[in-house]
């Protein structure tokens, strides 16, 4: 009885210290933005962007059998941006590059759940005669079913901070979105900065050319998580196979523990 006793102080007094705990290092919330790439069958193991078609079905079967919150890039800005609270298990699907598996693979098991995502796009390289990116009848045809969004990835990709010339940026930004509407007969509001890499002129050009949404990778503790021009991502790669790391990464917690681990 007495032993009992002590258990029940013991778990109470460990129940009272996680929850101070948790109160206060106050961890905040972000809706996760995943961001893939390629969905590969032949991953190289160095291969940080690409996963295998298997790995991509088991996440996004795991997501639905655990009742995730799939919502679109601009639903969730909408939240981010007007403090609205997100509903528990709410995440968002985004593409990087334009690669032909992503209407290999991607598009069916999009359909099947009925999951929305965004593409993002170089335009230069839709339908290259290679064939590994996609072509624009596979964009249409994702568009159409109205659960892909596509956004610019600009026209050729280049590191945007890299560019010496202010008109070159303001094209690969401005005139890519102009080029984007008019192939795709309607409007482009999302821009993905290449390799997630941007400084404030570029953000302001973004924001001047008349975009609503752009996404990083991970600009760090610096760019505010709430930042609709800036909105971090996480990466899936292959280690994310594991259901219990993608579990992890997907939390809405991530960012915290990213952001806290390095430096
Ligand atoms: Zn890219």
């Amino acid at each position: 009885m007495f032993k009992r006793k002590r258990l029940i102080i013991a778990v109470v007094f460990v129940s009272v210290l996680i929850f101070s705990f948790i109160n206060f290092i106050q961890p905040k919330y972000v809706i996760p933005i995943a961001m893939y790439h390629s969905i590969n069958p032949n991953v190289q193991k160095d291969n940080r962007l690409a996963i295998t078609p298997q790995a991509f079905a088991r996440q996004m079967r795991f997501l639905k059998e655990h009742n995730y919150n799939v919502i679109t890039l601009e639903k969730a800005a909408d939240i981010i941006k007007n403090k609205k609270k997100a509903p528990a298990n709410t995440i968002v699907l985004t593409f990087d590059d334009g690669y032909k598996d992503n209407y290999t693979y991607v598009f069916p098991i999009l359909k099947k759940y009925g999951f929305p995502a965004t593409l993002f796009i170089i335009i230069d390289e839709v339908g290259r005669p290679e064939g590994d990116m996609v072509s624009w009848d596979d964009i249409y045809a994702m568009q159409a079913s109205g659960l892909v969004t596509v956004g610019s990835h600009t026209f050729r990709h280049p590191y945007l901070i890299d560019l010496t010339s202010r008109e070159d940026i303001r094209r690969e930004i401005q005139d890519s979105k102009k080029v984007l509407e008019v192939k795709l007969g309607r409007k482009v509001d999302v821009f993905c900065y290449p390799a997630g890499r941007f400084n404030k002129e570029i953000r302001q050009i973004v924001i001047d050319s008349g975009y609503k949404i752009a996404v990083a990778t991970n600009p760090g503790k610096e760019i505010p998580d709430d930042d609709v021009f800036a909105l971090k991502r996480l990466r899936i790669s292959q280690n994310c196979a594991n259901l219990f790391i993608f579990w992890i990464e997907t939390s809405g917690y991530y960012n915290l523990i990213r952001e806290n681990r390095k430096k």
